[in-house]
């Protein structure tokens, strides 16, 4: 379904903005531009309209009307998404983010969720029980977003990725009915969810499996810093490590420039670096031993590992990377970091654009590669790394010399990799990238997408067109 300019011009949105409990944002609105606003400040779209839903029901509404006039969708939880996904140019916009409660239920250890959750809602809300769900890196990301195409997280590695950890998702379908989709109800719907993007409708609540971290949700984190020149040495290093190391400690790997800002001693701000993040979130009385292999390897400028509430380390990075920055990403999946990646590692790490542009390599192993690569759409359970260039800046004029620099490194990488990348981390890509992403199982998410959304309601996404149609 796409929408025509008659159909933008035409739709009587004071009807629908009679049937809401939210509000009804149209361009002469002086909130408009700050309704519009998404992460990435290179995304510039102007939907027909946007409305900031308060409950099901708004959605449900919403569905509903663009249907029936013929307006294209956009679904808007956290507004993380690299492509800029949660708006599109003349769409109706979903903008779940003022539906944000997380509520815990500690008996049965699990959390339910508002579709317009960030990550830091929910860690505030299960941390506070000694508990987490497996999220992410970074607490201002969307709960829903990231669910829908995963989730890979400091817990993955213990626990699983964020979907293996979903229980139930209350949706709304494309023709505007409401079901809850868990193993037992919708099942098929279920499988999809987990890891097929909004492709199937507008989740509205997740619920999820909580897990008791640390000690009473204080784990012990944070950076340990190497010298750039001590890169090859440190990766060579850390991939062989890695899988040894108990399931309690996770660490992702970055070449980044260090930031010039406390808690990074002065002497060392804007200095290029290898790093590695890690979270252990087992007994305390067992971190000396656990943790003896990372602190005493090489000579790192910074080890900065301690205690801290999860919640912190998990909102570590947010004031480093604000919502207003210029980003450009590209990735991959890597089952191994080969000696070739190194070097390709090397060579573009020494040429980091910019003070926020970096590399990342987050393990998906452990729990997460222990569930079967059918089980869930999320197909790359053989253990290794989801990588991630991104090209990042404040200034809009550094656009075009973030975007070429990502682009040639991931070129020079690309035959490293599995040859397909975490659907999460794919900008606008084409076809070909999404049926990459999703590998074996695309054809059966085209199979549900038949079923759930035939007529391709749900299109601004990754998109899954609906078998045997050209939708
Ligand atoms: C700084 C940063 C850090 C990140 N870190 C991680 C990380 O650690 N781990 C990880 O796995 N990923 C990470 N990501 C990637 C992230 O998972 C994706 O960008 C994801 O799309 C963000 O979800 P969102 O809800 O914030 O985004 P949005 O832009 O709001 O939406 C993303 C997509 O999901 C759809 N959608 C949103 N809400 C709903 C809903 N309620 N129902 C149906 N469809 C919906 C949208 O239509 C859109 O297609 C990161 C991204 C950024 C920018």
């Amino acid at each position: 379904m796409t929408t025509t300019s008659a159909a933008v011009a035409t739709a009587p949105y004071d009807e629908l903005a009679a049937a809401l409990r939210g509000d009804l944002i149209t361009p002469d609105d002086p909130h408009y531009d700050e309704a519009r606003a998404v992460y990435n400040a290179m995304i510039d779209k102007h939907p027909a309209a946007i409305v900031q839903c308060r409950d099901a029901a708004d959605v449900v509404a919403c569905v509903r009307f663009a249907r029936a006039h013929d307006l294209t969708l956009a679904v808007r939880g956290g507004a993380h998404n690299a492509a800029g996904l949660g708006v599109w140019e003349d769409a109706l916009v979903i903008d779940l983010g003022l539906m944000r409660s997380a509520t815990v239920d500690p008996a049965n250890g699990t959390v339910r969720v508002d579709g317009g959750c960030t990550w830091g809602d929910v860690d505030h809300a299960t941390v506070g029980f000694g508990m987490a769900t497996p999220s992410g890196f970074i607490a201002s990301t969307g709960v829903a977003g990231l669910t829908l195409g995963g989730g890979v997280g400091y817990l993955s590695r213990r626990f699983g990725l964020t979907i293996d950890n979903l229980l139930s998702a209350d949706v709304v379908l494309a023709d505007g009915s409401f079901v809850t989709a868990s193993e037992t109800s919708h099942s098929d719907l279920f499988w999809a969810l987990r890891g097929g993007g909004g492709n199937f409708g507008v989740v509205t609540s997740f619920t999820f499996r909580c897990h008791a971290i640390g000690e009473g949700g204080t784990v012990i984190g944070g950076p340990v810093l190497y010298d750039f020149e001590d890169t090859a040495s440190v990766m060579r290093w850390y991939r062989d490590l890695l899988p040894s190391l108990p399931e309690e400690l996770s660490g992702w790997l970055g070449l980044i420039v260090i930031p010039p800002a406390p808690p990074f001693p002065e002497e060392l701000w804007g200095r290029k670096a290898c790093a590695i993040v890690w979270c252990y979130t087992g007994p305390h009385d067992r971190a000396e031993e656990v943790l003896e292999p990372v602190k005493s390897f090489g000579s790192p400028l910074v080890v900065g590992l301690q205690p801290m509430p999860f919640t912190m380390l998990q909102s570590a990075f947010d004031p480093l990377y604000p919502a207003g920055l210029q980003w450009y990403w590209r990735s991959d999946m890597f089952t191994e970091i080969s000696d070739a990646a190194i070097e390709v590692h090397l060579k573009y790490g020494a040429q980091l654009p910019s003070g926020h542009s970096t590399m990342h390599l987050y393990p998906v192993d452990g729990a997460a590669s222990r569930v079967p690569a059918d089980a869930t759409a999320f197909p790359y359970r053989g253990g290794g790394w989801a990588g991630v260039i991104v090209g990042v800046d404040p200034d809009p004029a550094n656009a075009l010399a973030i975007s070429q620099w990502t682009r040639d490194y991931w070129s020079e990488l690309h035959p490293t990799s599995v040859g397909g990348a975490y659907v999460n981390f794919l900008m606008d890509e084409g076809e070909d990238r999404v049926k990459a992403a999703y590998g074996d199982n695309y054809e059966r998410l085209a199979q549900v997408k038949r079923r759930y959304d035939p007529d391709n309601t749900f299109h601004v996404n990754q998109n899954i067109r609906p078998a045997g149609s050209g939708a």
